[in-house]
């Protein structure tokens, strides 16, 4: 391994090899460029995304069983740190954070003033392990939130400093089904550096593809190889390893026609009977992005706020207007959020809505599976 303190930086798309070391100082160089460096880490039963310390808090041998409804952690027999799918956790919760506090108000005698809202916590953020879904996923938030004219300065301002380490998935989950939806396993584009983590004996070394001009200067800090031919034949397998375990697929031809033919389908009757309406499968997803606004006031009446958070569609009072909840069905509700995912978004975006990620299946509690429901509906379709 060469360890130049500073090489020429490579050119987009070109690959070099680290090892497991290398990873501390990649670690090192964000956290001197001010980055609040996130990821994976395993807590509370699960793999979810917070602040890292460092390369130790990655999920060092852990992986992940998912089915429908069903998630368990589950040691390794190696060190892989990237060894895992997708867990509850989507990157949307550091560009689009769960609340917001919008605005402050303090009575001013008969009329109020505004008060300055807190000042913004540092959101440089550098996400590490980042999945080819979740590429696909920001990509589709980027152009709900900044790609028309009505744009959201939040989001905006978070996601134009974000440095982004992609990770192509070396497994998939039983609940995956990226690969039908052509957005994975392997990055393709969207982020700063790539790693495929190859696994050996002794430890696990990183082929990493500079993805921008700002990635190629954070790896001309970072020691490390040149890229051999063996390297790259061990990074193909690795990425057909996960193509060839994919745990579902859906099939996407004339999705968009077919959903929006099927408005009175008897399945949607079916789904209602087991969906709680619990809109955990809207949390989980990596593109859900609706939101509601609420005030709040303190018992005086002199102090008020208001706060933006996530909402869901399957929630009543989401479609409440003058009177009534348009939605008051939880067929209704579970038809809108579907035919909006695969078919309207294409309509209001010209993409998917879904990237085959999996969540809503592994964190929906009652198991409900949007690849059957699509293949049913395509079964005994009117
Ligand atoms: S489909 Fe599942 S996760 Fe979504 S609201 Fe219904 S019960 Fe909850
Ligand atoms: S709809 Fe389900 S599978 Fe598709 S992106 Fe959302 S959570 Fe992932």
């Amino acid at each position: 391994m060469t360890s130049p303190t500073k090489s020429s930086p490579l050119n987009i798309h070109e690959k070099a090899v680290i090892d497991r070391t290398a990873l501390d100082r990649l670690f090192e160089c964000l956290k001197d460029r001010g980055f609040r460096v996130v990821g994976p880490t395993a807590r509370d039963g699960a793999i979810i995304y917070d602040e890292l310390g460092s390369t130790s808090d990655l999920p060092v041998g852990w992986t992940d069983e998912q089915e429908a409804g069903r998630y368990r952690l589950k040691k390794r027999d190696d060190k892989a740190l990237f060894g895992y799918v997708v867990g509850p956790h989507s990157w949307k919760k550091y560009l689009f954070p769960p609340r917001q506090r919008l605005w402050m108000a303090k009575r001013n005698g008969r009329g109020f003033s505004i008060e300055k809202n807190d000042p913004p916590e540092n959101s440089k953020f550098a996400f590490i392990g980042v999945r080819s879904c979740e590429l696909h996923a920001i990509g589709i938030q980027d152009r709900v939130f900044m790609g028309d004219k009505f744009i959201d300065p939040v989001y905006k301002s978070r996601r134009e400093q974000t440095f982004i380490v992609a990770v192509n998935c070396g497994q998939a989950g039983g609940t995956c089904f990226c690969a039908s939806m052509k957005t994975g396993p392997k990055a393709e584009s969207g982020f700063d550096l790539a790693l495929t983590e190859i696994l050996n004996k002794k430890s696990p070394y990183y082929v990493v593809e500079v993805g921008s001009a700002a990635g190629a200067e954070v790896l001309a800090e970072i020691p490390h190889r040149e890229l051999g031919n063996k390297d790259e034949q061990a990074a193909e397998s690795v990425v057909a390893e996960a193509v060839s375990q994919m745990g579902r697929t859906m099939e996407t031809g004339g999705i968009r026609e077919l959903l929006q033919d099927n408005p009175y389908h008897p399945r949607w009757e079916e789904v209602a009977k087991r969906c709680l309406t619990c809109a955990n499968c809207t949390m989980a997803c990596p593109t859900c992005f609706c939101s509601t606004v609420e005030d709040a006031t303190d018992l005086t009446g002199d102090h008020a706020e208001r706060w933006k958070r996530w909402d869901s569609c399957f929630t009543m009072d989401f479609s409440y207007i003058h009177g009534g909840s348009v939605r008051q069905e939880t067929s209704s509700r579970y038809r809108h959020w579907m035919t909006h995912k695969l078919s309207t978004w294409h309509d209001q975006f010209g993409s998917s809505g879904c990237v085959g990620c999996g969540r809503c299946i592994t964190w929906c509690p009652v198991g409900i599976d949007i690849t059957e429901e699509v293949k049913a509906i395509r079964a005994s379709s009117s």
